[in-house]
């Protein structure tokens, strides 16, 4: 069992075939490059759709997790840890928000949000029981619970899974007079994310988010950001939505917030929602569990230390700057904020797919984002130079094939 056909042959006979991914076997990882199984070296653009951040076996988050892990992992919230509080703290002060609630993934992280709002509703809106609307956007992804894909627009996503939970409205994502037009008493939240990753890396019209805080504070409507893939300094600020200066009711944080060495996610937000919750009402096995708040705890330590969001900006523009110049046939046009990049193909260039595999060959991992999206998302530790080797590999691909 050496080679990567091998490996793959196991894999797809073994487990579900719910990935396509492409076939590089990945063995290690140290910063922004990956090894496979037979020694050949990639550049990692997508970090695990932005959960690799702080690149491959960060030696301080791999050290900080080691220590923890020898000392104790998991407990249970049955009891209390020596980490949760710590990391519950500077997590909330980072957000600028009240309180916390630790889940592992992404998606129970936004279940979680859905839950707070609602509860948030019937007692302190006043919305009769179970007539709770929150409104989502058109091509939203918020992950793949049956909840979350109920409102979700992706029939890939949906399909043969149904019935779906009830109580969610979808409206065009950027389009503000639909959100106006489509909340009514009964609705506790607007969901949202600040750039939908997962849809093709979709930047909204400057201003969206500012006039979709004003509509929430006219119709007391809860503001839910999902920040789980553009949060913690990907698009060039701590959390996307400060580009917009707004304050939000609640946010969704996962990915990053692991430092790419587990899951780990939260949901951040005032106290008049999050405060609700009494003992019992909610909960998860191994959320807040110590191991995953002290990796947490250096992640953002790393973070701010290091300023990540900064390097995200500045070397976002740069990237992006340097991908406009490439004179392709295929590129439509290049857009993104900070390290969240997308070059967006011509119908007529046969899809990303086939970019992305020669990319493979040329030794650059990035991962098409539905049929015609070539995603850039590079752990944010990236250097000019290796941005540099990227754009002349993306080059040659985009001219030749
Ligand atoms: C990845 C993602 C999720 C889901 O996170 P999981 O950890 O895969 O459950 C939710 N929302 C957004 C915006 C994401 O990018």
């Amino acid at each position: 069992m050496r080679t990567n056909e091998d490996i793959i042959t196991l894999t797809e006979r073994y487990s579900a075939h719910n990935y396509h991914p492409l076939p590089v076997v990945i063995a290690r990882g140290q910063g922004v490059w990956v090894t496979d199984t037979e020694g050949n070296r990639y550049m990692d653009m997508l970090s695990a759709y932005s959960a690799m951040s702080h690149g491959h076996s960060h030696p301080e988050l791999i050290a900080a997790l080691v220590e923890q892990a020898a000392r104790v992992a998991v407990t249970s919230r049955a009891f209390h840890n020596d980490q949760l509080g710590p990391f519950a703290r500077e997590l909330t002060e980072l957000c600028g928000m009240d309180m916390m609630l630790p889940m592992n993934t992404g998606a129970e992280a936004v279940e979680t949000a859905i839950k707070a709002a609602r509860k948030w509703g019937y007692r302190v809106k006043g919305v009769p029981r179970h007539q709770a609307e929150i409104i989502v956007c058109q091509d939203n992804f918020h992950g793949r619970t049956t909840t979350v894909i109920s409102f979700s627009t992706e029939p890939l996503y949906r399909d043969d899974f149904g019935p779906f939970t009830p109580g969610f409205k979808v409206v065009p994502y950027g389009d503000i007079d639909a959100l106006e037009a489509a909340i009514t008493p009964n609705t506790v939240a607007f969901l949202v994310e600040p750039i939908q990753g997962e849809a093709g890396v979709v930047v909204p019209p400057d201003g969206y988010l500012r006039k979709a805080r004003d509509l929430c504070d006219r119709h007391r409507v809860l503001l839910v950001v999902d920040e789980i893939q553009t949060g913690l300094g990907r698009t060039g600020k701590m959390f996307a939505h400060q580009h917009e200066g707004v304050t939000v009711d609640l946010m969704t944080l996962g990915k990053a917030l692991g430092g790419g060495l587990l899951p780990v996610s939260a949901v951040v937000g005032s106290a008049e929602v999050l405060g609700l919750f009494t003992p019992g009402e909610h909960g998860s096995t191994f959320g807040g569990n110590p191991l995953a708040c002290a990796v947490g705890r250096k992640a953002l330590e790393v973070l701010v230390r290091d300023d990540l969001a900064g390097r995200a900006g500045e070397l976002g523009r740069y990237f992006m700057a340097r991908l406009r110049e490439i004179d392709s046939p295929h590129v439509d046009h290049v857009r993104g904020k900070g390290l969240l990049i997308g070059i967006v193909l011509h119908p007529s260039a046969g899809g990303a797919r086939r970019f992305c595999e020669a990319l493979m060959d040329e030794g650059i991992l990035c991962k098409e984002t539905h049929e015609d999206v070539i995603r850039f998302a590079p752990p944010l530790i990236v250097t000019r130079g290796e941005i540099d080797r990227v754009v002349e590999k993306a080059r040659q691909v985009l001219r030749a094939v």
